[in-house]
């Protein structure tokens, strides 16, 4: 349970930051933007203007529906199937395995729920890990209610799950396993190939989650025999709700979208012409900065995280120390609410996330922050930092003196106006 006065603090930091929100005009906006620093790139990533570029005549020029029959749609249709074909190139797989869906939480609903009706056993079971994301913990619960049987699997302190355990939770009704390829709270790299391995070995369906590490990462769908892959358009410079599902040749797919016969009758409704140009060629221009991106983002995450270990006192890597996603930098900060400093980080111009909501006055602890073993108290404290290509030295060199700055404060307010004692207990060296 959260103290009364966390809770106060933090609904007088969201007070704080209403007022803020509240006040702003035109110019508040263009001074703001100015000096943004933007480190959230989990969180969503701005589009690339080859992708703008490349939507804008679908909104305007070419602005017919796909199904019809005459050049004006056709000219849609084709914009669907190139987007098509760019996806399905950068994963080296067939074109038609490729089905666009509204963004990563649906194409994980539609991976969980084909592989229960697919599977028609009396009990289905579903192997998952207790790190995923909500679009795939809250599918499980709500399969769960209609008799399915799932398995959340543990994870180490490095937030990574061991395919030994995979193997072991594996019974004759198993349907799916479906493990994300990397974490969107800490990093960690799945190890995918052998969990794949596994799957094949027994015979069951493998679905990953790479929602976060598509356009971040080499993947290889065959090599890893993946069977259903979900990726989101906004986490690599593509356009907001847009997104695709993988989804091996030979799976006999079904729809969970009723009515028309779009997307080869799996998943009806006009199609997002625009968006699915704008995730096509925001793949394509991942795919083609990928190797420069990685070996960049590297170097920043590392030369970010030591600054911090060395000059904020109290803080802790989060997750993988080397087997994270290029840009990801998770840490706590002993005895500092993560919340609180995301607001006043936020009132500087620079916006990073915490691992905890904090909307209603009412904290809930992160489920990845619980799940490598980090306390109640400690699960509040964690930041998240997600770099991007943009982002320069400089920027976390500032980043770190303001939140330094910031730390300095939260302590003071803690100690001093509220009376919040830190506990021995949660003092960590
Ligand atoms: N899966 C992971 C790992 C994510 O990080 C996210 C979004 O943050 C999603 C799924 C949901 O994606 P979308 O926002 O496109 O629905």
């Amino acid at each position: 349970m959260i103290s009364l006065e966390r809770r106060l603090f933090c609904l007088w930091i969201f007070y704080k930051y209403m007022q803020r929100k509240i006040g702003q005009n035109r110019k508040e906006w263009y001074d703001y933007m100015k000096r943004l620093i933007y480190l959230d790139h989990a969180a969503t990533t701005q589009p690339f203007p080859e992708v703008l570029d490349a939507m804008i005549p679908y909104y305007s020029r070419y602005y017919g529906n796909p199904s019809s029959g005459y050049e004006l749609g056709e000219e849609s249709k084709r914009a669907i199937e190139t987007a098509r074909g760019q996806i399905a190139y950068t994963l080296g797989v067939e074109d038609d395995t490729i089905y666009f869906t509204s963004g990563g939480t649906e194409s994980d609903n539609w991976a969980l729920r084909y592989a229960v009706q697919n599977g028609k056993r009396r009990r289905p079971h579903i192997v998952t890990s207790s790190i995923e994301h909500h679009a795939i913990l809250n599918t499980c619960k709500n399969l769960e209610k209609q008799g399915v049987r799932v398995t959340y699997l543990p994870v180490n302190k490095e937030g990574t799950v061991q395919p030994e355990m995979v193997e072991r939770a594996i019974i004759s009704d198993t349907v799916l396993v479906s493990v994300m390829y990397a974490n969107n709270e800490i990093g960690s790299i799945q190890p995918i190939r052998q969990i794949g391995q596994i799957t094949h070995r027994k015979q069951v369906l493998f679905h990953t989650d790479a929602v976060q590490a598509y356009g971040q990462i080499p993947i290889h769908v065959k090599e890893d025999h993946i069977d259903l892959l979900s990726a989101s358009g906004h986490k690599f410079n593509g356009p907001k709700g847009t997104g695709f599902l993988y989804a091996r040749k030979g799976l006999k797919l079904q729809p969970m979208i009723h009515g028309g016969g779009q997307e080869r009758k799996m998943r009806a409704g006009t199609e997002n012409v625009p968006g699915i140009v704008g995730i096509g060629r925001a793949a394509v221009c991942s795919a083609a900065i990928l190797e420069k991106k990685m070996a960049y983002e590297s170097r920043l995450r590392d030369y970010f995280i030591r600054r911090l270990l060395e000059e904020i006192p109290g803080s802790s890597i989060n997750g993988d120390r080397r087997n994270r996603l290029p840009n990801n930098v998770n840490i706590s900060i002993a005895g500092v609410n993560g919340p609180a400093v995301v607001a006043l980080l936020d009132l500087e111009g620079i916006c990073v996330s915490s691992a905890s909501a904090c909307s209603t006055g009412e904290q809930k602890a992160s489920h990845v922050q619980l799940a490598i073993g980090n306390d109640g108290h400690q699960a509040y404290e964690a930041i998240r930092f997600t770099l991007g290509i943009q982002n320069t030295p400089e920027e976390l060199d500032d980043t770190v003196e303001v939140l330094k700055q910031c730390v300095k404060k939260i302590e003071g307010l803690q100690k001093n106006d509220l009376g919040v004692k830190t506990p021995k207990s949660h003092v960590r060296s």
